[in-house]
């Protein structure tokens, strides 16, 4: 009887491991810095592809291994740039990524589950359900992917490769550490992405602050706090309702102290919910003292939520209670118009 074992993937694995794949072929360990050159510099797509690898040694990794690339499915570009691509991973699962072409800057928001298992009242991604957690390699390749559809479309007028990456897709990336971590590494070791340049978004599950806090990364942490009670909390973040408003403020104290980093509250305006001048007050007090920077961003509407942008005065009148109160604020710029920017919204069309 012939048994089929599943080829690993390439993508995913740093140069050391590539070296010691390479290694076990009966090759030398710097094929590992060549095969990474392929993976993360030159967007291979196949192993036969990687040229200067020996005949012998390509036939031996295509008979174990495959680079491990996603499909691209669907692509929706907007009037400033922005563009959402829908992704088929090897087992068929939809995912999104995002690329934003800044005058500065070229960012990818990442995804790092299909699905999401915290069900957040206002996420199209939440109430779309949770299919399974992505591998370090499935995140990566959102970079390489948005980089590489970007060079394709003269409209874009990208030069050069992604340079800043947020993990603010779809899922819960310190519900899915191991890889989230591995992710992070590779960018920066193998893209060569600077930590800094790298932004996490959790939001708000305790135990993986504290053991990202641990690691003594220079990354940028990013909590979702979206409410300023915790019965408010509780009903828009149902999933993570066991962690307090209070607890949430600690493990972010923590974090500071062991990263010395500036930690960013992201904040939704909902209209109506928690957009008033009461709720900003009570925000500037619950974060008193602490070194933190606030994102607040107007909600985007979600088809069925039942939820409303807020008024423009509203959000003003919310920035300037903030900044008043000696809170460094910024409002995310509403991009992506006419691409159903918000996450997990491109996904549940086509689903
Ligand atoms: S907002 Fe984030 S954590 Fe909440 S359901 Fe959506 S993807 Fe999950």
């Amino acid at each position: 009887m012939c048994v089929m074992t599943e080829r690993q993937k390439l993508l995913g694995l740093d140069t050391d491991e590539l070296g010691a794949v390479a290694v076990e072929s009966g090759e030398k360990a710097y094929r590992g810095r060549q095969i990474a050159g392929w993976l993360y510099s030159r967007g291979a797509r196949e192993i036969r592809d990687m040229k200067n690898l020996p005949t012998g040694f390509r036939a031996a990794l295509e008979a174990l291994y495959t680079v491990g690339r996603s499909q691209v499915v669907k692509a929706a570009l907007s009037k400033d740039r922005t563009f959402k691509l829908l992704l088929k991973l090897s087992d068929g699962e939809l995912i999104e990524t995002v690329g934003m072409p800044y005058t500065d800057r070229f960012s990818c928001c990442v995804s790092t589950q299909a699905g999401c298992p915290v069900n957040c009242l206002f996420c199209a991604t939440g109430a779309s359900g949770f299919k399974r957690s992505l591998t370090a390699a499935e995140i990566v390749d959102q970079v390489l992917t948005v980089g590489e559809y970007a060079v394709t479309q003269k409209a874009l007028k990208v030069n050069g490769r992604v340079s800043h990456v947020v993990f603010m897709g779809m899922g819960e990336p310190l519900l899915n550490y191991e890889a989230t971590l591995k992710a992070v590494r590779l960018l920066n070791s193998e893209l060569g992405i600077g930590m800094r340049n790298i932004t996490v978004s959790t939001i708000g599950y305790i135990p993986g602050i504290y053991k990202l806090a641990a690691e003594h990364l220079q990354l940028t942490l990013a909590i979702s706090l979206h409410a300023v009670d915790e019965e408010q909390r509780r009903k828009l973040v149902p999933g993570m309702s066991r962690y307090s408003l209070r607890e949430i403020i600690d493990a972010a104290r923590a974090y500071i102290r062991e990263t010395n980093r500036r930690v960013t509250f992201e904040y939704c305006l909902l209209k109506g919910v928690n957009d008033s001048r009461d709720d900003a007050i009570r925000l500037a007090s619950l974060l008193k003292g602490l070194n933190c920077h606030v994102n607040l961003i107007p909600y985007n509407r979600v088809a069925g939520s039942g939820f409303k942008a807020p008024e423009p005065k509203c959000v003003a009148d919310f920035f300037t209670i903030l900044e008043a109160s000696h809170i460094q604020v910024t409002q995310r710029e509403q991009l992506g118009a006419g691409i159903a920017a918000a996450c997990g919204q491109l996904r549940r069309q086509s689903g």
